[in-house]
């Protein structure tokens, strides 16, 4: 079991070979929110957090200025650490590896991780979040980590001085953008639309930046480059005229989609890809196990939701395990 640094309050760890009340896979502001009621609640929560993912996609953020309780806003590092940290200190026990299966079917659920290592427990929560969207073109693929990223605060300092472009007009667009004017000489922003997606206040902070510029009703048709990124061929969707773009960097932030490989096949999904749940609860198609977190929202997608979801799946886990022992 790989250990973070701050080792848990509780000393008891419960023998992997036991049946647990509640494992807890995923470890974003839903998972961690879960694990920090179900440890407050004594259901010693075994959390799988991952092993490169963990702290989910709030570790690729910056300042995150609208999460309750933070009027000088918040480092999303810090506040997963912070998160982290109380699950904890209430006896949540978290391993740093993937889940590579699980069986949900019946009264004691299996989740089997990259080693081989299996735990038992009686409920489920699935927290996995979800997962950058690719472009889907020509050379994007090929080009990740030569020029192609998803993450301005991971490789943002790497394009100190250059010309480079997000793809994308939603909020995780204009944050990029913003971001990456720290170092680069000019940022380009193409959007397959003429207005932006994106909320009020970034997209204006955006709009009015000197170093940002936008490409209107266009889409990328490939990303240019051998060995590094040269440039982006431009598709504008009004006048169907192609073009290039000199940039040396490509930054994708055109949205996540829901990360349920782990689960498809097993459990019920909705159209839009996401864990079915029933009404507002986290009550998933098997009984015992919950979802919570951007695996099950389509809509909202916020830290602060997701945190509420993750309160409502343990919860849930709570009122279930009491009928079953009733
Ligand atoms: P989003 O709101 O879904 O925006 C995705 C953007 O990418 C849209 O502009 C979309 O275009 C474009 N797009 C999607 N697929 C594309 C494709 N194949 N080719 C080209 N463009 C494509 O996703 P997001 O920006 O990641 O935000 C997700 C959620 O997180 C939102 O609720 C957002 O408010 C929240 N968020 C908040 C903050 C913050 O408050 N600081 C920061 C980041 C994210 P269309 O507009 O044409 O659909």
């Amino acid at each position: 079991m790989k250990e973070k640094e701050h080792s848990p309050v509780s000393t008891e760890v419960t023998p992997a070979s036991e049946v647990r009340d509640v494992i807890i896979v995923g470890s974003g502001p839903a998972g961690y929110t879960a694990a920090i009621y179900t440890a407050r609640a004594d259901l010693k929560p075994l959390m799988i957090a991952g092993s490169v993912t963990a702290g989910g996609e709030l570790m690729n953020t910056t300042d995150v200025e609208n999460f309750p309780g933070f009027p000088d806003g918040i480092m999303g590092p810090d506040l997963m650490e912070n998160l982290g940290q109380q699950a904890e200190k209430f006896g949540t026990e978290v391993m740093y590896d993937d889940v590579t299966s699980v069986e949900l079917e019946g009264a004691i659920k299996t989740v089997t991780l990259a080693d081989g290592q299996e735990f038992k427990a009686r409920t489920v929560i699935i927290s996995t979040g979800s997962a950058y969207r690719e472009l889907g073109v020509d050379g994007e693929k090929r080009l990740v980590g030569h020029g192609v990223s998803s993450c301005a605060t991971c490789d943002g300092f790497f394009f100190k001085g250059q010309d480079i472009a997000v793809i994308g007009g939603g909020d995780s667009a204009m944050e990029e953008a913003i971001f990456l004017t720290k170092f680069a000489a000019t940022v380009t922003v193409v959007h397959r639309r003429d207005s932006l997606r994106a909320s009020k206040i970034m997209a204006e902070r955006a709009l009015k930046h000197p170093k940002i510029k936008f490409i209107w009703n266009s889409e990328v048709v490939s990303v240019e480059g051998e060995a590094k990124v040269t440039g982006a061929r431009l598709n504008n969707l009004v006048t169907g005229e192609q073009s290039d773009l000199a940039v040396t960097g490509l930054f994708v932030a055109i949205g996540n989609d829901p990360r349920v490989d782990l689960v498809k096949g097993v459990l019920e999904l909705t159209e839009a890809g996401t864990i079915a749940v029933e009404s507002r609860s986290s009550k998933t198609s098997i009984k015992g196990v919950f979802a919570a977190g951007d695996v099950v929202d389509p809509t909202y997608r916020q830290a602060i939701t997701a945190a509420g979801s993750g309160c409502v799946a343990a919860l849930d886990v709570e009122h279930y395990l009491a009928e079953q022992d009733s």
